[in-house]
């Protein structure tokens, strides 16, 4: 016996497995015999009902054909049995019984029987109707396959929209929030400001000397201080409304809502010694010096018509402050 399997037959939608069971040996070889002159239809034969399931979760046929009355097992609990199963539920099951009974015919359709054909049936209608439930229950198959395939499909453009919505957002150098996204951010948590009449403080923060840096020790070098400043910046920030940000070349942002003068002074002050205690070697000011940073803060609670870069030029006035008096400092106006 050929064991075509259904992943294989759901190219061939005229292509049906058929399973009987039936404890009359002599009926399995009657319906084998009608069915063996015809294209595309694999025959399984069960005479024991007791192994009617396994069977049928093995072969997975396309159709089954079940007969009513057996020694042991009644055909109809069967029926129930294949509905409640998970890999046959949806099964077509035509029943075959020995007389054409209204009674018997509406209780095998109550278990869940789709047909009901009264043994032996003529070949031609046998031949039909299997063709019929079987083609129709590989469209259901290919549906539900065609189904699952939109969802993952669906679920990785979901992911994919993600990733891109963070490159969108983020600095390639420092993978902190690129200038757009504080841009957006800032104005978003100015207006909730706005409306909880809530502190929201900025740090602009900027490297010291880092043009003689870049022109002492070359640009890759550059780069990989401005990302050991990015890290720290990244951890200074300890909320998650905090949003430390790439602001420009060797400038950064951090936006801290809900944020006290006193706490953004805290935390300034702190990141400050944080990059001072990294030790890059630096040779300006002097030989020796180590790489640092100067930051300018402002607080404000927003005002109605007021705009959020009044913050941003509050901080830049610290920042120019921190720079005058020296560097390495946190200045604020
Ligand atoms: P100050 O202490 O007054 O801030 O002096 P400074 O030299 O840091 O100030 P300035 O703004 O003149 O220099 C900024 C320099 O930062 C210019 C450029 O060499 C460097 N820079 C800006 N963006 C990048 C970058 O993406 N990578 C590297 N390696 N250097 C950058
Ligand atoms: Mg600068
Ligand atoms: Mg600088």
């Amino acid at each position: 016996m050929n064991d075509l399997q259904i992943d294989d037959i759901k190219t061939d939608e005229n292509a049906a497995m058929v399973l009987l069971v039936d404890d009359q040996a002599m009926i399995g070889e009657a319906v084998r015999r009608g069915l063996s002159n015809e294209e595309n239809i694999d025959f399984h034969f069960c005479s024991d009902p007791h192994q009617a399931i396994a069977q049928a979760v093995r072969i997975k046929p396309t159709v089954i054909l079940q007969d009513l009355v057996m020694p042991g097992l009644d055909g109809l609990s069967l029926v129930r049995e294949y509905r409640n199963h998970p890999a046959t539920k949806d099964i077509p099951i035509i029943v075959l019984s020995t007389k054409e009974d209204p009674l018997i015919k509406s209780a095998a359709f109550s278990a869940g029987a789709n047909d009901y054909l009264v043994k032996l049936p003529d070949t031609i209608e046998l031949v039909a109707r299997i063709r019929y439930h079987s083609r129709s229950y590989m469209t259901l198959l290919q549906r539900d396959a065609a189904y699952r395939a939109l969802r993952v499909s669906q679920q990785q453009l979901l992911d994919t929209n993600l990733v891109l919505q963070r490159l969108m957002n983020s600095d390639g150098l420092t993978g902190l929030s690129n200038r757009r996204h504080f841009d957006e951010y800032l104005e978003l948590e100015w207006r909730r400001s706005l409306r909880d009449q809530s502190q929201l403080s900025l740090l602009m923060i900027d490297v010291d000397y880092f043009k003689s840096y870049n022109d002492s020790f070359g640009h890759v070098e550059g780069d990989e201080a401005l990302r050991k400043v990015a890290t720290a910046i990244r951890d200074a920030s300890a909320r998650p409304s905090d949003l430390p940000a790439r602001y420009g070349g060797e400038e950064f942002a951090l936006v801290l809502p809900n944020t006290s003068p006193g706490g953004a002074r805290l935390v300034a002050e702190k990141l400050r010694q944080t990059v001072a205690s990294l030790k890059i070697p630096h040779n300006t000011p002097a030989d020796g010096a180590s790489l640092t940073i100067s930051i300018g803060l402002a607080t404000m609670v927003p005002q109605a018509g007021n705009d959020c870069r009044l913050l941003i030029s509050a901080a830049d006035r610290g920042l120019y402050l921190a720079k005058n008096n020296g560097r390495n400092q946190v200045g604020i106006e």
